[in-house]
């Protein structure tokens, strides 16, 4: 059996328990606040919640799943992946423990035909129930391990839906006698863990009490790769037909074998499981970027190019592997077949780019290492490897490597300080908030406060009763002096949605002033604000809650910028130009959009004009509420596959532009003031970015380029309108006076030449020594040339100096002495490096080579 046969055969064995079988979804979750679709349960979650009515009270899928907390893992466990497919079957409200473990024994026994003594599981200590059954199916108390709430008790968060799982492991034997005393949970080989089910049946209170659920449900998911491995009988998911061919094809890159080395198992296996990953991630519409999701892409493939580093892959390569991938996988997820090529290039451009800032890096690294050796040191500052890091983008482990193969080192103490106060400033910058929203089940938060109202389109200040605070992930009653989050029954804090970032602001109340940082919505409904408490509070207060109007005013500008540059883009290019991503700030924006070929600079100007054309007509912006498929009728543009409610919000510009869109805008476009916009750049391959300036902040971009030309002017000695000419005039005088000068010098040299006089004999020949004190050792070169046309016999020694080292050459004018023997000779005083032959042989120094030294060693 093969894994084709094990994927499909698990969905149809759960339709033949009248399992309703769904596609899997998107690697990119629904809910906001998730990175990655984490688990075959993740697109579910609004089910089990009771937030939507399920399509079957039974369902089971084969889901893709990333999971990045496990990266680190990647390569060096034989079952950990950051890509890698869960079946899952799953019931919702329907039938509980006694029938998701009988399923489970089903398939594993009839189907997988797994010998039943090599099966063991684990169990939530004090769920009794679930050991009666396993033992009913055959399986002894012996192989029932107990564990505690950390290992098998499921919990969505410190509130909410939750309960005891029991987890499958396989047995693969022991092979030593430290092996023989192993047991599930605590073994690295021996035992594999493969499916695990999960039965949430309680909902815990915010006192910690666990009530019964009206409705239980079942979760389960089996890992394809690991149950994979273990019918295909090899020793680790690597092997199996899931990833051979990838390995197959590594291997054929680089020439390397796949078990040449306990290195090359690692690469390959690394490189492997990333090659899937970025594969479906691009192909899930994830680009990559240096924010959340993109980021991670990012660093899958950074970390797959060092490994392939290890293996002598140095040219890009990843975007080959994704064809393989793409075969093996391509029959079941027809995404990563239909946009190979998208993928491929996005793959290639994306590994160009790295390698580009390595060798960039590299090329720098080389010269401190250069100027250390010179010093006559080994070990370079932390700074230069922060700089590497932190400007250049060269990873720490490339820069290591780099430092140990010349056997440098460098102060890492002061690295660590370095990336530490970073990081400082990053956490005060407060984008932490994403941190924060991490550990916290919000889906929970909500079960228990309900939804909050929005008044922030009518309004940017109200009055609103505190319902629930969190402070380092755990939700409390009341709270003083202290980081948090605050959430009320309604507020005008805008949070951030669609591109447009969330509001800040201030809450008060009577005895607390909380400052609010940032505002999201991490579960549909739920706005949460996020800042700084100073003074106290409690769940009840009553509280004013005041949004910065200002900067609230400048958002809007920005997003209306947004609509307007869409709908002239289209305009100029065609109705298949797409917003493909944006990002709204304070009179600031970026605006992603899907471009093939180029995009002349004037372009942009034209655009930029006709924007500011609609600013200045001061076009009415209209806001419609209406049912989506009135909105379709209406002419308005629906870009994302997103789930819109059924009334959706359209904003209209009048005679301009017709969009869903849940942000805030001006009420007329002359609010704008005035829009300016940068030259495009490529974020993808045919994908575009243009970033624009609104209203102050496109004001203060004009004045500071008025500066600059001030500047110029002042230093050039001249007007505005003479800027360029005066420019082009010095440029030119420059070239002239350096040929000059080149003309100047090579005369000197020859009027030198011609004058030399012999200095002293050696072995009856004569020799010319000369110090031309500046120059380098190509200006020797050229003296020497010159030499042979006037001086026609003896041998010449010139030195010179350049940047603190010195030169030496020696030269035969007519092959009577040797100049590599006089340079031995020279060398045995002076310490030079340098060879060369019987004609001319050079050398250098770092330091000052004494020319009467020179000529006493050959007897002068
Ligand atoms: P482990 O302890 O081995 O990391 P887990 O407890 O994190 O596993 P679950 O969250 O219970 O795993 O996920 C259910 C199943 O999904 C696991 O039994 C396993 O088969 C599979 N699985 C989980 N994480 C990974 C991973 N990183 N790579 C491959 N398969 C995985
Ligand atoms: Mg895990």
């Amino acid at each position: 059996m093969n894994s084709k046969e094990i994927r499909e055969g698990f969905l149809k064995y759960f339709e033949t328990k009248g399992h309703l079988r769904l596609k899997s979804f998107s690697l990119v979750p629904q809910d906001p606040t998730l990175l990655f679709t984490a688990a075959g349960m993740v697109p579910l979650k609004s089910y089990f919640l009771g937030e939507e009515i399920p399509p079957s009270r039974r369902i089971t899928t084969v889901q893709k799943c990333v999971r990045t907390n496990d990266i680190e893992n990647v390569g060096n466990t034989p079952r950990h992946h950051t890509f890698f497919e869960m079946l899952g079957n799953f019931s919702i409200g329907d039938y509980f423990k006694e029938e998701a473990i009988a399923f489970a024994m089903e398939f594993i026994l009839d189907f997988l035909k797994l010998p039943k003594e090599r099966l063991w599981v684990t169990i939530y200590k004090d769920d009794l129930e679930t050991k009666e059954i396993w033992k009913k199916h055959g399986i002894p108390e012996e192989r029932i391990i107990p564990l505690g709430e950390e290992d098998n008790f499921w919990m969505m968060g410190p509130v909410g839906p939750c309960g005891p799982c029991s987890e499958i492991y396989y047995d693969r034997g022991a092979i030593n006698e430290k092996e023989e005393h192993e047991l599930p949970g605590s073994s690295e080989r021996r035992f594999l863990e493969f499916w695990s089910l999960v039965f949430t049946q309680y909902d815990r209170q915010i006192d910690g009490t666990l009530k019964p659920l009206p409705r239980k449900n079942i979760d389960t998911g089996m890992g394809l790769e690991r149950i994979t491995s273990i019918i295909e009988g090899v020793d680790s998911d690597f092997e199996t037909d899931l990833f051979m061919p990838i390995i197959e094809h590594i291997e054929k890159l680089s020439g390397v074998s796949y078990k040449n080395s306990d290195r090359s198992i690692r690469a390959m296996r690394a490189i492997a499981d990333h090659a899937r990953a970025v594969t479906f991630l691009i192909a899930d519409h994830v680009i990559p970027s240096n924010e959340k999701r993109g980021y991670v892409l990012r660093r899958l493939i950074r970390r797959a190019m060092l490994f392939g580093r290890s293996i002598n892959l140095t040219e890009p390569f990843l975007y080959k592997l994704s064809e393989t991938v793409s075969n093996l996988m391509g029959d079941i997820y027809p995404e990563v077949k239909e946009d190979l090529s998208y993928i491929q290039s996005v793959l290639k451009e994306e590994e160009t780019k790295f390698n580009t800032t390595l060798k960039d890096g590299l090329y720098y690294l080389d010269n401190v290492i250069e100027d250390y050796k010179k010093k006559g040191e080994k070990e370079i500052p932390g700074d230069v490897v922060f700089y590497l890091y932190d400007t250049l983008g060269v990873p720490v482990e490339i820069t290591e490597l780099a430092l140990k193969e010349v056997g440098f080192t460098y102060n890492k103490e002061r690295f660590e300080e370095l990336l530490e106060s970073q990081r400082e400033k990053a956490r005060a910058s407060f984008k932490g908030s994403e941190a924060f929203l991490e550990r916290v089940s919000f889906g929970a938060v909500k079960n228990a406060v309900g939804s909050v109202e929005f008044v922030g389109y009518e309004t940017l200040e109200t009055v609103a009763t505190l319902k629930s605070i969190i402070v380092d992930g755990n939700i409390v009653n009341s709270a003083t002096d202290t980081d948090g989050i605050l959430v009320f029954d309604k507020t005008p804090f805008y949070a951030e949605k669609g591109g447009q970032v969330g509001d800040t602001g201030i809450i008060k109340g009577e005895n607390f002033e909380f400052e609010v940082y940032d505002t999201q919505a991490p579960v549909e409904g739920l706005t949460v604000h996020i800042g700084k408490l100073n003074g106290s509070t409690k769940v009840g207060d009553i509280a004013s809650l005041s949004v910065d109007a200002l900067r609230r005013q400048a958002i809007k500008r920005a997003h209306t910028s947004t609509h307007i540059l869409q709908a002239v883009l289209r305009k100029h290019f065609g109705e298949n130009i797409m917003q493909q991503g944006s990002e709204v700030k304070d009179d600031e924006f970026r605006f992603d959009f899907n471009f093939q070929g180029t995009f002349e600079p004037e372009e942009l100007f034209r655009i930029e004009k006709e924007i500011n054309e609609i600013v200045l007509k001061n076009k009415k912006v209209n806001v419609h509420v209406m049912p989506f498929n009135k909105a379709k009728e209406f002419g308005a543009l629906a870009f994302f596959e997103e789930k819109y409610g059924d009334v959706v919000r359209v904003i209209e510009v009048e005679g301009v532009s017709k969009e869903l869109c849940g942000g805030t805008h001006v009420s007329n476009t002359g609010e704008i003031g005035l829009v300016v916009l940068m030259q495009p750049k490529t974020v993808a391959s045919g994908i575009k970015r243009i970033e624009g300036l609104t209203g102050l902040k496109a004001y203060d971009f004009l004045t500071n380029k008025r500066k600059l030309i001030t500047v110029l002017e002042n230093s050039l000695k001249t007007q505005e309108d003479k800027l360029v000419s005066k420019s082009e005039e010095i440029q030119s005088k420059v070239k002239e006076l350096e040929k000059e000068l080149a003309n100047l010098k090579s005369k000197l040299l020859e009027g030198v030449i011609r004058n030399l006089e012999e200095t002293l004999k050696f072995k009856g020949t004569p020799i010319y020594v000369y110090d031309f004190k500046e120059g380098t050792l190509n200006d020797l070169r050229k003296a020497y040339d010159l030499s042979k046309k006037y001086l026609k016999e003896g041998s010449v020694i010139f030195t010179s100096k350049f940047n603190g080292t010195s030169f030496i050459l020696v030269g035969s004018l007519d092959d009577k002495l040797s100049s590599l023997e006089i340079l031995e000779m020279i060398k045995e005083v002076v310490s030079l490096k340098g060879g060369g032959n019987e004609r001319i042989a050079q050398g250098s120094f770092d330091g000052i080579i004494e020319i009467e030294k020179v000529i006493n060693i050959l007897g002068g």
